[in-house]
Formats: C-alpha cells, structure tokens, sequence
C-alpha cells in the first residue's frame, strides 16, 4: 500500500469561553485527574486508556478542579491532586500508543492546564496571589490588571528529502538507533518558515528549499505545537551540531533506520514522503 493519510482533526471541543448554550449536567462531567504532571491511570479490557468519572475525581483529596471546556455534549473537567493515594498515576509517554486522538488531546490539555495553575499561582510582576478566570483558563492579578494565559511552545518539525533519499538524525537522548526528523522551537520575532531555516542550518548545516507545510501534533512534553514540513534540499554538506546531534545521514527511502512509532508527528512526515515516491507505508 502506497498511500497515507493524516490524520483527521480532532473536532468538537469547545474551550470554556466558547461553552455557554448546552449546560451540561456537572454529575456527568469527564474528569482527567493530574498529579504532578502525571495522569491517572485507567483502562478498559483492551488496554484503551479512559478518563475517570466524577465520583472516582472527587475521592481525591486536595483536589483542585479546573473546567476545560465541553466535548459533545459533556462537560470536561481536569483535576490536580496533591494526594495521590493508592491510585497509579503514569507518565503519558509511557503509553503513548494506549491513547486515542481525542484522549491524547485532552490529557495533553489537562496536564498542561494543571501544571499552569500549579505554577503561577503568583504574579510575575507584584507577586500578589493570581486569581483563576475560569472563562478562558487565564490567572489574573487583580492589583496589576495584567492576565496569565498557558504557556504554549510553537516548534516546527522537518523532513529534508533529495529524491529518493531523506535527511534523517538522532539527539544524544534517543534510544539506540533510533533517527527522527529535525525539530527546534520557534524563538521570538521569528517567522515559522524563518525557524525552520535557522533550524536546519544550525542543527545539520545544510539549505533547503521548497517549504510544503503539511500538518500539525500538540506534543505536550511539556507544552509544544509541532508545525510539520517537508523541505528540499538546496546545499551544503551535513555538519552536525555536536551539543545536540549525535548524528545525522542521508538514507535511502528503502533502507531506512529506525524510526519514531505511527503515533508521532515525526513519523507521518516520514510515511507522508514514502507514500509521496510510491514506496510502502
Ligand atoms: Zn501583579
């Protein structure tokens, strides 16, 4: 099989400030419950993860309840507990594959939601005690009338390809063998396209050219939005960035390294390309 498809969008999540007509019934809310940054771990007979239910959140104690909005027709609850009891409690990376889109998104939400609050709970300007406004999941200082939103990390992600070949390469943290695409994070005053440039060439050393913007992944480890790209090759050889690159090759597209699983950005780039040349996904 040649051919690949994106992923669909995730749709139907209405933020808090959108969510204003339905009223949906409270007792009925889905309740993704975060502890330090890790979510609690529930799952059906097939190993699905599943988020819990009112009365399983609230047996938290300590407990500090955030709305995120309305999926459907319920209402969507995060909480964060100080007390973690008994329960198990898993870092998402861990199980990465035992989540839907829709969860993935979600728990992405929610951790990120619970780490915000817990983590500006003071004003960086007076340091006066912020106050949450549960319209639009923003702190706030009364004293300063400044308002706090959560924190979000624009970063582009990039498969260069020459032909039948793709430029491919692997950080000092990945598993052995393992090669990815080029990624790096969005600094200030730059355009998309302008870190994507900057990027390739600090991290590998080569232009490119042909920018072909192709999807996106909330990757919330701990709070990007990847921006994926195809790129062509324009010149240069490769020269690594050695503080962040351990290595980085040109591979054929039929005798490719390891590469990410099926659940991440980096990977629909890769098969993205494949289909793109004819070759099998
Ligand atoms: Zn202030």
């Amino acid at each position: 099989m040649s051919s690949f498809e994106w992923p669909a969008p995730v749709t139907g999540f209405i933020s808090a400030r959108g969510a204003n007509s339905s009223n949906p019934d409270p007792a009925e809310a889905i309740c993704f419950v975060c502890h330090k940054g890790r979510i609690l771990k529930q799952v059906d007979s097939d190993g699905r993860w599943q988020p819990a239910d009112v009365s399983t959140a609230e047996s938290f104690e300590h407990a500090q309840r955030h709305v995120m909005g309305e999926i459907g027709n319920s209402l969507c609850l995060a909480f964060e507990t100080s007390d973690p009891g008994d329960a198990e409690f898993v870092d998402m990376r861990a199980m990465l594959d035992s989540f839907d889109r829709t969860h993935f998104n979600l728990v992405g939400r929610a951790l990120q939601l619970c780490d915000w609050f817990r983590t500006h709970r003071f004003c960086g300007k007076c340091g006066q005690q912020t106050v949450e406004d549960p319209r639009d999941s923003s702190l706030s200082c009364e004293t300063c009338r400044l308002n706090f939103y959560p924190r979000l990390s624009p970063s582009i992600i990039v498969l260069i390809h020459r032909d039948d070949e793709v430029l491919l390469a692997r950080n000092h943290l990945f598993p052995e063998g393992l090669y990815s695409t080029l990624a790096g994070f969005v600094e200030p005053g730059e355009s998309i396209e302008e870190t994507l440039h900057r990027e390739v060439r600090e991290e590998v050393g080569v232009n490119v050219h042909n920018l072909d913007y192709r999807g996106s992944q909330p990757w919330p480890f701990p709070n990007s939005l990847m921006l994926g790209f195809h790129a062509e090759y324009e010149s240069g050889d490769i020269v690594l960035q050695p503080d962040e690159i351990a290595d980085a090759q040109w591979f054929s597209i039929d005798a490719l390294p390891k590469i990410p699983a099926r659940f991440a950005i980096s990977r629909w780039l890769i098969d993205d390309y494949l289909a793109q040349r004819g070759r099998p996904v």
